[in-house]
Order: structure tokens, then C-alpha cells, then sequence
């Protein structure tokens, strides 16, 4: 059970979802049948209406609460054209050949992303190593990535200083075709394309039970039943009733994010987002209005805003050498760890997929995997990513743990090296 502090940052709305102008809920009529029926409008539901949609099918997407009401909405806005936890040798050690046509797909659904409203003009996306660095090593990665497709330079200190506005680190990985997004904005776009496509977007309506019948699928809802030839489950860590599988296929992960309103002398927009490479990754991004975004994974000791508020206020007293002015927000949403760092997919008869699983890191990938989904189902080529089980694996919850353990351990072995933590005295 999450803490009262996380039950509530789970709640609350992101900063993304503050910002947008309220609009009602898209409830149009349920058609009877339709060709392709997708559970959930995240950004992987909405990129498979839209290829769904291209490829000449009729397209329903339902969605138990509205567009971008799951990580989608709730996210820091990362656009990263590289998967998480993966290095170009581990890529390929678990795909084989077909680790280069997913990296490049990767960069092309990132490229697509940051083509889209909710964008931002400013591009890249900043991997800086925490010690030690070898930056032979880190040459090696580099070279490594662009063989299998993904644009990546290798940034020394003066770079990370001038795109980062932080003398903290000695050297990273750029990548050029990365960027960041208003990740809610960004959804809710898509889902007007698709409306504009002629794809039904329902909102307020839980798939309730999914049954095969004749050559497809009865799709029940409180709101009465599709029938679909083919449907795509993509209810991720968000999964409930009809979807609540995708879940439990992963351990679920929960990421606490914030604002801070910074001092003049902090660093201004206009610089480059960025994670490092820790366990317990430490990620920034600088938004309009003298205002910084970052955010750390929630574990049992952090148990309110002002343990947060702490923590991340000594990280960026770590990296700028000034102390917020303000704690602006909090919100926090659920990521979904697999053991191999890859999305699940699990095949459930022909024409019925569902798939799982980001890892953290899933815009550009979730954008991917509902194309390639769609394809699938539409007899397209196989995909090259392992096929999973039909049973959610038994060990999501020891995943978790050891997730948790792994990210706690790092967090205490970094705190040595900082300066004490104090209690917070920011003017609210
Ligand atoms: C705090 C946080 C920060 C993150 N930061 C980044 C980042 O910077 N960069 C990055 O690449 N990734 C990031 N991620 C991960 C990224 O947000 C997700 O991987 C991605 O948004 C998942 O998209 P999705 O469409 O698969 O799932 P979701 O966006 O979670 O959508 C699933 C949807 O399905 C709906 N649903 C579930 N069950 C049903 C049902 N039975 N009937 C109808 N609807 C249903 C849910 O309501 C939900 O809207 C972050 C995630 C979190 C939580």
C-alpha cells in the first residue's frame, strides 16, 4: 500500500494537467463494430489509433478516465531516442538483429514525437556520468549507439556546463535527436488527430471484460459493447479491469516529480533536460518562468513534502550551488519495471496483443510499440522484440524489491558526498 504522502501525489494533477484549459469529456457514441479497438488513450493507445487509422481501419479508443490521465499526462517530458537500462551490447544480446531496427525506430518515433504541438524547439537530451568516468569508455558507447542507428556525441565538461548550466559532471552522451515535450499537451493533440482521422476517442469508459466471439472480440463497458476484429490492450501500469494484466506483467514503480521556483542567479530556460546515469537516476529540466522540474523514485522513507522537498533541494544545491526559492508542486505516477529492461508483449490468440512495460522511459518507445503492435495485428511483419508468457511472470513483486533496494543503496552511498540535507526554510 502507498504511503499518505504518495497516495496523494498519485492524485494530484501534474503540472501539465494544471496548465491545460479544462475541456469536457469526449463521449461519443459507441459504434457497433470496429476494425481495430485499442483499451486506453496513453500515447501508446493514441499512436496506434493513428497507424490503425492510416492503415485504413475503422478505429475506437477507449479510455477509462480521459486522454493522458495515466503516465502519459504525468510524465517529466523526456523525449529519449534510446531505451532505459540498456547499453548497445545488451540491446543485442537480448534482440539480436533485430537491436538495430528497434534503436533506429527508437529515434524515428522520438523525431516523430518532437515534430508534434507540445513540443519544444529546443532539442537533445543530455546522459551525464556520475563517477567514475572513463572517457574512453564512454567514446566506446558512443561509437556503439551510432552503429545501430541512434545520433550520439560524446560531451566533455565545458559542453555539459554550457547545455546543462552544472560544472557537476565531467562528461556524458549527447543525443541530438532527443528533446522534451508538454507530454500532456502532446496527447492531447494526438487524440484530435485521430478524432480528425475519423477515429472514435471515448473517454470515461472502462473496458470491463474482453471476450472472443466469431472471428474478433465482444468489448464490454458499462457503456454497452464493441465488437472489434482486433484489439490492443494498452493500459500499462495504469491497467484495470479488462487491462489489469499489463500490470500485474510488471513491477510497478512509483516516480515522485516536482517544481521548484529557482532564484535569478539559477540557471534559466533554454538549457538542454538531462538524466545521469545513477540507479537512483537524478533528472532536471528547466521550464519557463525561472522554474525547475525534476523528481525521484518514491521509497517507503520518503514519506511527505518535506522529506521530498529536502532531498531535492540538496540535489540542487548539489548541481547549481543555490537554494530554491520554492517547492512549487508535487505530483507523482507509475512506472512499470520488466526484468530485462524491455516492454512485455503478450500475444493472447491472433488478434488480441497486450503489451506492457517502459521501464521509465517510454515516449518515444510507446509511440514505437503502437505502431508496431498495429502492424502486428494487421499481419504486418513479426516484431523483433521476445515474446513473453501468457501468465504475468511470478517474480514482478521481488522485481520491485530489488528494484527499490538497488535505488536505495545507490541513493545513500551518493548522499555521503553531498552536503547535509537541511531542513527546509524555502519562503512559500
Ligand atoms: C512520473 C513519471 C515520469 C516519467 N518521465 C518520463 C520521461 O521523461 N520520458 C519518457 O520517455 N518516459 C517517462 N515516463 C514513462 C512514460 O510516461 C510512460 O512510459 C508512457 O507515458 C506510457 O504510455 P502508455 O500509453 O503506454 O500508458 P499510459 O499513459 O499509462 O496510459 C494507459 C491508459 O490506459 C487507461 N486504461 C487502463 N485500463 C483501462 C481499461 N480497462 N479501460 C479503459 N482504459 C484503461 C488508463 O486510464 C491510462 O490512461 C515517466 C513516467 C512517470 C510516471
Amino acid at each position: 500500500m502507498p504511503e499518505a504522502g504518495l497516495k496523494e501525489w498519485l492524485a494530484a494533477l501534474s503540472i501539465w494537467q494544471l496548465q491545460a484549459t479544462e475541456r469536457p469529456l469526449r463521449v461519443p457514441a459507441l459504434p457497433a463494430h470496429s476494425d481495430l479497438l485499442i483499451v486506453g488513450a496513453g500515447l501508446g493507445g493514441l499512436s496506434a489509433a493513428l497507424h490503425g487509422l492510416d492503415a485504413g481501419c475503422s478505429v475506437t479508443l477507449l479510455e477509462a478516465r480521459h486522454v493522458g490521465a495515466g503516465a502519459s499526462g504525468r510524465n517529466s517530458g523526456f523525449v529519449v531516442p534510446a531505451p532505459s537500462r540498456h547499453t548497445p551490447d545488451s540491446l543485442a544480446r537480448h534482440l539480436g538483429e533485430a537491436a538495430g531496427p528497434f534503436a533506429r525506430g527508437l529515434q524515428q518515433a522520438s523525431e516523430r514525437l518532437l515534430a508534434l504541438p507540445g513540443a519544444s524547439p529546443l532539442r537533445g537530451w543530455m546522459q551525464p556520468w556520475d563517477s567514475p568516468y572513463d572517457p574512453r569508455a564512454l567514446d566506446t558507447l558512443a561509437r556503439d549507439w551510432c552503429r545501430l542507428g541512434v545520433e550520439v556525441e560524446v560531451a566533455d565538461r565545458q559542453r555539459l556546463h554550457r547545455e546543462l548550466g552544472t560544472e557537476c559532471y565531467a562528461g556524458g552522451l549527447c543525443f541530438e535527436q532527443g528533446g522534451q515535450v508538454d507530454p500532456y499537451a502532446l496527447v492531447q493533440a494526438m487524440a484530435a488527430r485521430v478524432e480528425t482521422a475519423g477515429g472514435v476517442v471515448r473517454e470515461g469508459c472502462a473496458v470491463l471484460d474482453i471476450r472472443a466471439e466469431g472471428a474478433g472480440y465482444r468489448v464490454r463497458t458499462a457503456q454497452g459493447d464493441v465488437h472489434a476484429s482486433r484489439v490492443l490492450v494498452a493500459g500499462n501500469a495504469y491497467g484495470t479491469d479488462a487491462s489489469a494484466g499489463t500490470r500485474r506483467s510488471i513491477s510497478p514503480l512509483a516516480l515522485v516529480l516536482a517544481t521548484f521556483r529557482m532564484p535569478a542567479q539559477a540557471p534559466g530556460d533554454a538549457r538542454m533536460p538531462f538524466s545521469d546515469n545513477r540507479k537512483d537516476m537524478w533528472f532536471f529540466r528547466t521550464l519557463p518562468g525561472q522554474r525547475l522540474l525534476t523528481g525521484c523514485f518514491a521509497l517507503p522513507a520518503l514519506r511527505g513534502r518535506r522529506q521530498c522537498e529536502a532531498l531535492l533541494g540538496q540535489r540542487i544545491r548539489h548541481l547549481y550551488g543555490v537554494e530554491p526559492d520554492a517547492l512549487e508542486h508535487l505530483w507523482a505516477g507509475w512506472v512499470g519495471l520488466t526484468l530485462n529492461g524491455l516492454p512485455r508483449v503478450d500475444v493472447r490468440g491472433e488478434r488480441l496483443i497486450h503489451w506492457s512495460g517502459c521501464n521509465g522511459r517510454g515516449l518515444a518507445l510507446s509511440s514505437l510499440m503502437g505502431r508496431l503492435l498495429v502492424e502486428r495485428l494487421l499481419d504486418g511483419p513479426a516484431l523483433g522484440l521476445p515474446p513473453s508468457a501468457r501468465e504475468p511472470w511470478q517474480g514482478t513483486a521481488l522485481l520491485g524489491w530489488l528494484g527499490r533496494l538497488a535505488i536505495a543503496l545507490d541513493r545513500r552511498r551518493r548522499r555521503r558526498g553531498l552536503a547535509p540535507a537541511v531542513t527546509p526554510t524555502f519562503v512559500r
